[in-house]
């Protein structure tokens, strides 16, 4: 068992998009905010959400939403009927 938690470093904060959108966890539902570097957003809920705090853990916490779960799972049946 090899813990995969990520290193508490302070990284350059434009980086951390372009880490996140190429996640294979995140790609296709994570983007830029208009809001700036302290938010993000997310294309199947269509909002804005702040990561100015936990950073890629409030996008994991935003992922296990019932809103995101819910648009997620919406958007995926859409695609594959
Ligand atoms: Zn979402």
């Amino acid at each position: 068992m090899v813990p995969s938690l990520p290193k508490k470093k302070k990284r350059v904060a434009s980086c951390k998009y372009l880490i996140w959108e190429n996640d294979v966890k995140y790609r296709g539902w994570l983007s830029k905010s208009t809001l700036g570097l302290s938010h993000a957003f997310c294309k199947v809920c269509n909002r804005d959400f702040t990561v100015d705090h936990g950073g890629l853990n409030d996008v994991s916490k935003h992922s296990s939403t019932a809103l995101h779960q819910k648009s997620f799972n919406a958007q995926n049946i859409t695609k594959a009927v």
